[in-house]
């Protein structure tokens, strides 16, 4: 089965396909601004991207997909904190820069091929817009800045259905931003003192110095990395309008030529019903989460649980339940790693050892579930219907059952993105009073002394540890700050 994804231009389901020669699918992802920490509703989207990168791969071949996802590295906001911080914003951009980076890795997302910066694409910025400006798209501003007409392009608002109306094309002169129309939006912004500090580059002809627009951003670099056309553009639902509908604009009258051919755009992680954000400052990032005790994986898990086309209500219950779901997964692996009598560190790669025979599994599906317009919530509940129906007897299952379930689950693995702890956690560091505690409130809940179970746990409590009941036995854990 083909991958399916919705398209946010044409408002349908579409197969996903390279359109090039070359066979090379290209995707551009728009990336993090870098002022701050992304926060979780960020790396949701990331990691949608990242699922997505991943059935890319195994469908057209690791080597033919060219996944490109940009850095803003200076726009209002990055250069808003400098002046926050009186700190070059290079600084500012290279921290935050470092700490995506390392939430990232823990997260499991795959790098993309080519990561652009828009400060090291200036050049390329400039010479589109001195195209503009010389095609009649753009005019340059009594101030020296540069705007993008947007009635010079009858395309203008096909993404995101905006209507003219909404749109306010007005011949009035706007406001202090000196624009023909209050709808035209920024290509470049000419230096001010006050604001800018010391960023700014040479502009194009005609036009003051100063520093590009945040859309002209990410049109330079798709041009740069992956050509005129791309297969795919992506990012999270915030963007669709105005920075996809500009860069539509900018890139098609540039370039005389369709931009991208698909556009994905995922939905929100909300927090107590709202959009988590950073200017309301209602976030968790990953490090508050690990903090609390968490696993990376865990938050993964939790942020692939619901529908990305959905919005999606991040609770710290729905983290406790990604973990047990994740623990769940896990023991089934590890059983079915000692039936196929293989090694947990073989694992992983499992799948891609070519010769087993992979006839029906239990799990094709999961794999379905996810090419059908990235069905990570259902593919999931798959995933958790096959385990639980499993039958692990030898008698029942022919010779290579275990190796190709086996393999079948390394493959799913690998398109969640989710990395399966498989060595058994350390028991050395529970101290010897709390295994003590911990050995009384089983004898007494066994011989039904709830009362006194009950008292023990809350001793256990006290010492910083709870004990999860199973019907056979337990497990200590240190107890999750709240
Ligand atoms: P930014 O760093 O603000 O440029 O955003 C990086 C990416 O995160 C963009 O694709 C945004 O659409 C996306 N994003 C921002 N807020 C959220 C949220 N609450 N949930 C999911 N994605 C988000
Ligand atoms: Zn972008």
């Amino acid at each position: 089965m083909a991958i399916q994804l919705y398209d946010s231009l044409t408002r349908s389901l579409q197969p996903l396909r390279p359109s090039q020669p070359d066979g090379v699918f290209r995707f551009y992802n728009c990336g993090p601004t870098v002022y701050a920490p992304a926060h979780i509703g960020n790396f949701r989207t990331f990691v949608v991207n990242d699922v997505l990168r991943r059935l890319l791969e195994l469908e057209f071949g690791a080597d033919k997909v060219k996944h490109v996802r940009n850095l803003t590295d200076v726009d209002d906001r990055t250069i808003g904190q400098t002046q926050k911080e009186k700190r070059p914003l290079a600084e500012i951009t290279r921290k935050w820069t470092d700490k995506f980076h390392a939430d990232c890795d823990a997260l499991n997302c795959l790098r993309p091929h080519v990561e652009p910066t828009a400060t090291g694409h200036i050049r390329e910025q400039v010479d589109m817009i001195e195209v503009l400006m010389q095609k009649g798209n753009a005019y340059r501003a009594a101030d020296g800045s540069v705007y993008f007409k947007i009635d010079s392009f009858p395309g203008y608002g096909a993404l995101s259905r905006i209507k003219e109306r909404e749109l306010k094309i007005t011949n009035a002169v706007a406001d202090a931003d000196h624009k023909d129309s209050v709808s035209d939006f920024a290509l470049w912004k000419a230096y001010k003192p006050a604001e800018d500090g010391d960023v700014k580059w040479p502009g194009p002809r005609g036009a003051s110095e100063g520093r590009p627009g945040w859309h002209i951003e990410c049109s330079a670099m798709s041009k740069k990395h992956l050509g005129d056309t791309i297969d795919l553009h992506t990012g999270g639902v915030d963007l669709l309008f105005p920075h996809h509908e500009n860069e539509i604009a900018q890139s098609e009258c540039c370039n005389g030529t369709t931009f991208a051919r698909h556009w994905y755009h995922s939905e929100h992680l909300l927090v107590d019903g709202t959009t988590m954000s950073k200017s309301k400052g209602n976030y968790y990032t990953l490090s508050d989460l690990l903090e609390k005790g968490y696993s990376p994986m865990a938050v993964r898990y939790a942020l692939i649980s619901g529908s990305p086309r959905m919005q999606l209500n991040f609770t710290l219950d729905s983290l406790h339940a990604a973990e047990s779901a994740l623990k769940k997964i896990e023991t089934y692996a590890k059983k079915l790693i000692s039936y196929g009598a293989i090694t947990s560190a073989e694992f992983p790669d499992y799948f891609r050892s070519a010769d087993i025979p992979t006839p029906w599994s239990i799990l094709g599906i999961v794999g379905d579930m996810l090419r059908n317009d990235l069905g990570t919530a259902l593919a999931l509940g798959q995933l958790h219907k096959a385990i639980n129906e499993f039958q692990f007897s030898k008698e029942s299952n022919p010779p290579y059952r275990f190796q190709i379930e086996l393999a079948e689950l390394s493959r799913v693995m690998f398109m969640f993105g989710l990395r399966l702890n498989l060595d058994e956690a350390p028991k050395a560091d529970i101290p010897a009073a709390v295994t003590a505690l911990a050995e009384k409130r089983w004898a007494a809940k066994q011989a039904k002394d709830f009362a006194a179970a009950d008292a023990l746990r809350k001793e256990l409590a006290a010492a910083g540890w709870s004990m999860l009941d199973r019907k056979d036995g337990y497990s200590l854990e240190p107890q999750k700050k709240a």
